[in-house]
């Protein structure tokens, strides 16, 4: 059991010793908290094959808003009845407050292969990354970082990232010893196939632990190339990445921004990183209408508003372009059973609450300098 308000890593640190995990790993785990991994059914890297924080939770201490608390789940599965623990997990502390987690904790791996595959196209690690799916290969991680992002990495911690590719793919295949070099052959193979220049193995821990240092500090380094950055979170389906990749580039373009891209590959979880300065009302401006164009490519290409960072208050207003009246209706009756005064998170997940209303106004009136 973990108290809401442990650090994720603490949690995989406290449980290494037994040969265990926490498998939810967000590239913030070093500053995220258990109780905000439920909020959001938080993932990261290894979602794509050990799934998000709902997989891994079978118990839940919360408080409603007039204090009772209620325990639900346990410690094994719920075995009938409704699922309250999963119903709670992703509910943006809209329903109650998180005060302790029942984690259910994943084995170690046997053994982990870890690769940096590098080329000179985005458009070839991305096609890449469908083959290796479509080639019935699960990998526990299979990342992308583009070329700005690179050049940004580079200039903060010298990994000795190429700084002429347009991407880069780092891809991690774990499991049986035994199956695990015929495995990554194969994805080597695939790499080739789509022109990738190289394809580094990490031949030690140490460099394993470098390459996913890099990968998680990613967003941070980003803040070296402009005073501020907003990093977009949505998902497509994983055949179209290149495509909505090419137009994210375009939107970015139109809107006269430097966009990078950082983020889940393997499961089609987008994170456009748009540049700007805060300072000046006229870029925010364009940054808002900017994460909005591509946040309505993304459900124009059958995806989703949010992939693992929620809906919280920048999207709320976006909600009704991928929900039905009904459908919103429907969540805010369930809403209305925990919190019916509206106490928690007043002003998130919801379009056309009055708070929804105003922080767009608000966001608005800042961009215009008002
Ligand atoms: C650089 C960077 C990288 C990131 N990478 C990932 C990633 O790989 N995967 C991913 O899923 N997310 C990622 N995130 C998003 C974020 O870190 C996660 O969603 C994380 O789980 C949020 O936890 P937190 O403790 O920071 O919550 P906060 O940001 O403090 O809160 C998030 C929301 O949860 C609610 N909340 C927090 N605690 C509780 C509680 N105890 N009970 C009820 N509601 C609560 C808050 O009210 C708020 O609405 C990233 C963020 C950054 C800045």
């Amino acid at each position: 059991r973990a108290q809401a308000g442990a650090v994720n890593i603490q949690l995989t640190k406290a449980a290494q010793h037994a040969g265990l995990h926490f498998a939810p790993d967000p590239s913030s785990q070093g500053a995220c908290t258990i109780g905000g991994n439920v909020a959001e059914n938080s993932g990261g890297p290894h979602t794509l094959k050990y799934g998000v924080t709902v997989n891994h939770v079978t118990g839940l201490q919360v408080v409603l808003p007039d204090g009772e608390v209620l325990e639900l789940g346990g410690v094994e599965d719920e075995p009938f009845g409704y699922d309250w623990v999963g119903l709670m997990v992703g509910s943006e502390g809209t329903l109650a407050i998180v005060t302790e987690v029942t984690a259910r904790l994943t084995p170690l791996p046997q053994g982990v292969r870890t690769l940096l595959a590098v080329f000179e196209t985005l458009e070839d690690a991305t096609q890449t990354v469908s083959d290796i799916i479509a080639a019935g290969i699960i990998p526990a991680a299979l990342e992308l970082m583009d070329g700005l992002t690179l050049q940004a990495v580079e200039a903060a911690f010298g990994y000795g990232f190429p700084l002429d590719a347009e991407a880069v793919l780092l891809i991690e295949l774990d499991g049986l010893e035994v199956e695990l070099d015929e495995e990554r052959e194969r994805v080597e193979a695939i790499c080739g196939r789509h022109r990738a220049r190289e394809v580094r193995r990490a031949q030690t821990p140490q460099e394993r632990a470098k390459l996913w240092a890099a990968r998680k500090k990613a967003i941070g380094a980003l803040g070296r190339l402009a005073p501020s950055c907003v990093t977009q979170d949505g998902v497509i389906p994983r055949s179209k990445l290149p495509q909505v990749l090419r137009e994210a580039f375009q939107i970015a373009a139109r809107y006269n921004l430097q966009l990078a891209n950082v983020f889940h590959a393997g499961d089609g979880n987008l994170h456009p990183v748009l540049l700007f300065d805060d300072a000046d009302a006229e870029q925010v401006a364009r940054v808002v209408e900017a994460g909005e164009a591509i946040l309505e490519l993304c459900l124009r290409e059958g995806g989703s508003l949010t992939g693992e960072h929620g809906i919280g208050v920048e999207k709320c207003a976006l909600m009704h372009q991928m929900f039905s009246t009904s459908d919103l209706d429907t969540m805010k009756r369930v809403k209305a059973i925990f919190n019916p005064r509206d106490q928690l998170n007043p002003e998130k997940m919801f379009p056309d609450t009055r708070y929804c209303y105003e922080s767009k106004k608000r966001l608005r009136r800042a961009a215009m300098g008002l």
